[in-house]
């Protein structure tokens, strides 16, 4: 008797539909299954693909956002001021998502201030800026008007203090379930491995979690022998010690993507950790077999990212890697650096792209010259800068448009298959976690719009239903 058989799947790998035996969370049949089950699924013929991790995410704050005032479509300091005056009006208001690179004017705390009088905070849609208006300064301790880089990010940490209601979060991993989503790589700015263990005893059980942390942390991590895939005891596996995160350099809407070439106007972005700092950092997580997720977004800030895992042997990850100088894709595969990548980014910076590197995109997002360098790809969202949801990056990554214009640098495309490979890290076969989604349309013939909305039929997580639509 099998715990749980899921009867006529379309897998990978066969002409025909095969049953899927599972046993104490793992896949341990593929194929006929004659024996009896305690629960028996029957798909249809729906196709069955492993399930599927965001490789970057900052978890609480994507929770928080799916309640927070959606300011992305704004297109001036007027177009938020409206937007502001029509939210609400209870207590601390929060924003989400403006993009004021190409405005042609700087956010004020003197324009916020005029739209609302009582506390108000913007969040940039890159997260790397914060725009504050007096009364939200006052209550956050922070400087009013628009904060950009660490001074935006204690913003977000203060923000981050408030209270966050259990139900938010137990909503917002249901809905990555319902994504076919089984596990994250959470690299808020708190301290995740706490508060994803405190979430797992409370109850909030639907996901794994690889929890990163930052530099502050680090030797406490490496005197507690963190290293990174270690599973956190308590946590049935489920919580595990992530990466080290360092944010080397700012981002492309925030004109601090630190680049070869300057930005029209003048400047090269910044880099926010020295060369021999960064190496050090390195060093000392790799001792502790901590692995480490490098920032970088320009290809100055990569080429130094890359020489850190160079001189310090350090294994991990380049999150981000928007903007690659000719011939360092070929490094991410020589040092076998995993090129974490959020695809939907290219899309919601193509427009700024073109103006800010103007002559350059042939090299940004180049997720098709990493996989033919033989450089791994790990997708992923940076919710809340995109969607917690691996259909919209994976749409995103294979056809590089998403509103009807022709796909940007088409020849960076990935393949389909490629696209779900880079956002999964199971196979269905025997031996695997029963970490597995169904689909309930077929991804491969979904065009741009499909992909991005494909239904998901049923998921499963570690054999346990964590999204049922069936
Ligand atoms: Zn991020």
């Amino acid at each position: 008797m099998h715990d749980l058989i899921l009867r006529h799947a379309r897998v990978r790998g066969f002409d025909r539909p095969v049953d899927i035996a599972i046993d104490g969370g793992v896949i341990t049949r593929v194929g006929a299954v004659e024996r009896r089950a305690a629960e028996e699924i029957v798909l249809e013929g729906r196709a069955v693909v492993p399930g599927l991790w965001d490789g970057h995410v900052h978890f609480s704050q994507w929770a928080r956002t799916r309640g927070r005032l959606d300011v992305s479509a704004a297109a001036s300091v007027d177009h938020v001021s409206v937007l502001v005056r029509e939210a609400e009006p209870t207590g601390m208001l929060v924003g989400f998502g403006f993009r004021w690179a190409t405005w042609g004017e700087t956010p004020t705390a003197e324009a916020l201030d005029r739209a609302r009088v009582a506390p108000t905070v913007l969040l940039s849609g890159d997260l790397h800026s914060s725009w504050v208006n007096t009364a939200a300064a006052r209550a956050l301790g922070c400087a009013p008007g628009l904060l950009r880089e660490d001074e935006a990010f204690a913003v977000q940490v203060a923000l981050g203090a408030l209270p966050l209601p259990d139900a938010e979060v137990a909503d917002a991993v249901r809905a990555a379930g319902a994504r076919g989503v089984v596990g994250i790589v959470d690299l808020e700015m708190d301290d995740a491995l706490e508060t994803w263990g405190a979430r797992i005893a409370r109850g909030i059980d639907g996901l794994r979690v690889d929890a990163g942390f930052y530099a502050p942390l680090l030797d406490a991590r490496v005197e507690a022998g963190a290293a990174s895939g270690t599973a956190v005891a308590g946590t049935r596996g489920l919580l595990r010690h992530g990466p080290l995160k360092i944010i080397t350099d700012g981002s492309l809407n925030t004109r601090t993507a630190h680049c070869i070439d300057p930005y029209p106007g003048g400047g090269h972005g910044t880099q926010n950790v020295p060369p021999a700092e960064l190496a050090d950092l390195m060093r000392t997580a790799t001792r502790a077999g901590i692995a480490c997720a490098i920032h970088a977004i320009g290809d100055h800030a990569n080429d130094i990212a890359l020489g850190a895992f160079e001189q310090s042997g350090a294994r991990g990850s380049i999150e981000h890697a928007q903007l690659l100088a000719d011939g360092d894709a070929d490094r991410f595969a020589g040092l076998g650096v995993i090129a974490s990548v959020q695809p939907e980014h290219a899309l919601d910076d193509r427009d700024v792209a073109d103006v800010l590197w103007e002559g350059r995109t042939h090299r940004a997002f180049p997720l098709r010259a990493l996989i033919d360098a033989g450089a791994t790809l790990a997708l992923g969202s940076d919710a809340p800068v995109a969607p917690l949801d691996p259909w919209i990056a994976i749409s995103a990554a294979v056809h590089r448009t998403r509103d009807g214009r022709p796909g940007w640098h088409p020849e960076q495309s990935i393949t389909l298959d490629e696209a779900i490979a880079a956002s999964t890290r199971s196979r269905v076969a025997p031996g695997n976690p029963a970490d597995l989604a169904v689909l309930d349309a077929e991804p491969g013939t979904a065009d741009a719009a499909a992909l991005r909305a494909l239904p998901v039929a049923l998921t499963l997580m570690g054999g346990r239903v964590t999204h049922a639509a069936l």
